[in-house]
């Protein structure tokens, strides 16, 4: 192996960096070029233990801090965070792909957003509230649920770690964060960062490792009172049965097939934003508008644009400058939109735009081309299984009941999109999604908002008081006289 890969292979454990218990190592692939760009460890059992033990001693004095105490050391967090931007877009643009356009802003942006926006949301809590006039001497408590275990995928990095740390050590509770093994170098940049801003040991851990391993020991462990998890509704899946016996608390946040139904009378630049939507991040967003529904009236133009949109869409290295997307995130996932799109085309999709193969002028790096199909059945298998690649299927509707029935037609719920400039039909229509969350007209979901899906997207929220309540258990208490003021 190389001397100059970055060595990432120690965990953060009880307030130190510290050597995995067993030699485990596993190389992160930059997907650019194919080529390893640093090494971490994947955990074994004793490493888990380890990290669990140091959540379960430092509880019971994390929890019995004043909030404030909390709420200044994420300040400090957020302090830290901002003045180390430019290592962390670094760091997440290596590891995942996106470009550095992309990495610099809407990805490490993200982080700082929810550091600030939750604590606000702490500020504003009430972990202590009377039940009500009816019954003035009962109060209702709401106090950390313990360890926490969170697991998180690769595609948003910071955006998924700070939704969970940044709440969880919040109200206090400890944590084990268990990082994407195919995307742990901001993940391991974000843990300086804690130690830095002075939490205590073993209120915040950091243990590297792959879902058969650490992640499944942690789902299962006797002292991790809750897993907060998003990635695939696979592995949500196998975390909830593995969970259960211990009966904790699971927070899921899975996979999404966005539908955006644009109208006729949607304004101009409504499928033009649909198609950058579902190309941005080179498409792997659970929230990616996929399915765009389009009024037949408006169908052929549509398409028309769709597909300007797409030979315009330039595909490049992560480090270069620009506005083009990135590769994806790994041979695995190259493999699987490449046999993705392929199954379109067999199904009788009509390809506009893109198809299978490296986009011309890359031999090496997960690239993929563009894509957009036309004429999709709802029942095809690009529009019901999600891609996670800049792949977009569209389809002709000719009522509204239809656009809807379509649109809720998938097992998914996360994110879905209305493009009408009839404020009427506009709110009638989001009203009967059956999703999570509904963006109209290209306006984005205002900080603090609840983030999380209906159905088979999970059954969490994450951000704002709802992201806090997550890590809080309730507690009821009768004869509570409160202090004299
Ligand atoms: P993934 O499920 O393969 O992995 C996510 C994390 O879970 C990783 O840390 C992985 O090591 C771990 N893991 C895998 N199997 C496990 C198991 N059996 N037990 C415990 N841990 C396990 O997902 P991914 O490929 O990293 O991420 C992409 C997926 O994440 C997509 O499906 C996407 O839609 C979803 N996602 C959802 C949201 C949301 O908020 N709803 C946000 C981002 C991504």
């Amino acid at each position: 192996m190389s001397d100059t890969l970055l060595d990432r292979r120690n965990f953060y454990i009880n307030g130190e960096w510290v050597a995995p218990a067993v030699a485990n190592d596993l190389e992160v692939i930059d997907p650019s070029t194919e080529e390893a760009c640093a090494v971490i460890s994947l955990g074994s059992e004793a490493d888990t233990n380890a990290a669990v033990a140091a959540a379960k001693a430092a509880f019971p004095a994390w929890a019995n801090t004043p909030v404030a105490e909390r709420i200044e050391k994420l300040e400090a967090l957020l302090e830290i965070y901002k003045a180390r931007t430019g290592e962390m877009a670094e760091a997440i643009s290596m590891e995942m792909g996106a470009p550095m356009a992309l990495a610099s802003t809407a990805q490490v942006g993200a982080g700082a957003g929810h550091i600030k926006s939750i604590i606000r949301a702490l500020k504003d809590f009430e972990f202590e509230r009377p039940l009500g006039e009816h019954a003035p001497d009962n109060a209702i408590l709401y106090e950390p649920v313990g360890v926490a275990a969170l697991i998180t995928p690769w595609n948003w990095p910071m955006n998924q770690v700070t939704l969970k740390v940044v709440p969880a050590v919040g109200v206090g509770c400890t944590m084990v964060l268990k990082p994407s093994e195919v995307a742990p170098l901001s993940s391991a940049l974000f843990a300086e960062m804690m130690d830095e801003a002075g939490f205590p040991p073993g209120v915040f851990n950091m243990v590297n490792g792959d879902g058969p391993g650490v992640g499944t020991q942690l789902s299962g462990h006797p002292d991790i009172d809750m897993v907060s998890f998003t990635g695939s509704t696979r592995a949500g899946v196998a975390i909830s049965k593995n969970a259960a016996d211990t009966i904790k608390r699971v927070a899921l946040e899975l996979g999404g097939k966005g539908a955006n139904i644009i109208f006729a009378d949607a304004d101009e630049k409504a499928v033009v934003r649909g198609v950058r939507s579902c190309f941005s991040n080179s498409g792997q967003s659970c929230n990616a508008p996929t399915r765009m529904l389009v009024e037949r009236s408006i169908y052929d133009e549509a398409l028309t644009t769709a597909q300007e949109v797409a030979e315009k869409t330039a595909v490049d290295i992560a480090s270069k400058e620009g506005r083009h997307i990135g590769p994806v995130v790994s041979e695995v996932q190259w493999n699987k939109i490449q046999g993705l799109i392929a199954t379109g085309e067999d199904e009788g999709a009509r390809l506009l735009a893109g198809g299978t193969g490296r986009p011309e002028g890359h031999d090496k790096g997960y690239f993929v081309k563009p894509t957009v199909f036309a004429d999709v059945d709802p029942s095809m298998t690009i529009a019901t299984e999600e891609i996670f690649g800049p792949v977009l299927s569209i389809t002709p509707f000719d009522t509204e009941e239809e656009a809807i029935a379509i649109a809720n037609d998938t097992p998914y719920g996360l994110t879905n999109y209305v493009q009408t400039t009839d404020n009427e039909k506009a709110r009638r229509v989001a009203r009967q999604l059956r999703s999570g969350m509904v963006e109209m007209n290209g306006l984005s979901r205002g900080a603090g908002s609840p983030f999380g899906g209906y159905g088979q997207s999970g059954n969490g929220r994450e951000g704002g008081e709802w992201g806090i309540e997550e890590f809080l258990e309730v507690k009821s208490i009768s004869g509570w006289n409160p202090p004299a003021e």
